[in-house]
């Protein structure tokens, strides 16, 4: 039985001050509740402040991208071996903005995957279909190529979350329906089945992306291949994410 799982991307936003507000609205409506789970991904500058005021804790924290690569002469990126000094559960790879704004390939993300799995770090692989890939190719031919190639990375029996996140939802206030995303979902599982075996496709949990907000995260929930959310804009805001994690308290119970 795959626990619920929501994720905050705080994408380029935050600071001392405000996310002190943040922190203690999941340390205040978060208690551990069987295998559901909560974790915000953070700017790295603001890791040591999450480790500081969440490690040890039920709340997970992670960053939003990893460096493929192990050391080196790779200034501005950062290693999976430093996340994990820093405790980080998660990674997000492979966002839509890193493939859009930094030309990341799925061989890259791919890379990523590997790196984040040699350090324990769990991936959370974004894929996602354009606007025009939707009208060119449907929904789930995109995002399922993408997976495909990014989980060619993952070492065997290391767990991965993958978020199915439609670029034309992300920011938009525009979410696909729950229909549509189980739809993209259900596809999604049948790759991992297929490259990882039936026992990691049962046990990986999916999570659905794209304006995700308090009042529609419940039907994207209900549906049997999406095992949570990644949120964006709504998990900066403060009543809109504490009532995300009051809802995520007893989501499946
Ligand atoms: C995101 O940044 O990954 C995201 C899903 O953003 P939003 O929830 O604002 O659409």
């Amino acid at each position: 039985m795959r626990g619920k799982l929501t994720v905050g991307n705080w994408q380029m936003h935050g600071g001392l001050a405000e996310n002190a507000a943040r922190f203690a609205v999941l340390a205040r409506e978060w208690k551990p509740a069987g295998g559901r789970e909560i974790a915000v991904c953070v700017p790295f500058p603001f890791l040591a402040q999450a480790r500081e005021t969440l490690g040890g804790g039920t709340v997970g924290y992670g960053a939003q991208d990893v460096s493929a690569h192990a050391q080196g002469a790779y200034t501005g990126e950062v290693s999976a071996a430093m996340l994990a000094e820093f405790g980080c559960r998660y990674a997000i790879v492979g966002h839509s903005e890193r493939r859009q704004y930094h030309g990341e390939s799925d061989e890259q993300i791919a890379e990523k995957v590997a790196a984040a799995h040699r350090h324990g770090v769990v991936p959370i692989i974004c894929v996602g279909e354009t606007a025009d890939d939707l009208e060119t190719h449907g929904p789930s031919a995109v995002p399922v190529a993408q997976l495909r190639v990014a989980l060619g990375g993952a070492a065997k029996g290391k767990p991965v979350v993958v978020a199915y996140e439609p670029v034309w939802a992300i920011g938009s206030g525009q979410a696909a329906t729950s229909e549509q995303a189980q739809q993209v979902c259900a596809a999604l599982r049948g790759v991992i089945a297929e490259v990882l075996g039936d026992d990691a496709a049962s046990a990986t949990r999916i999570l659905y992306g794209g304006s995700v907000k308090a009042s529609n995260i419940a039907g994207f929930m209900r549906e049997t291949d999406i095992d949570g959310a990644l949120v964006g804009g709504a998990s900066l805001l403060l009543d809109e994410f504490s009532s995300i994690v009051r809802y995520q308290q007893h989501v499946g119970t």
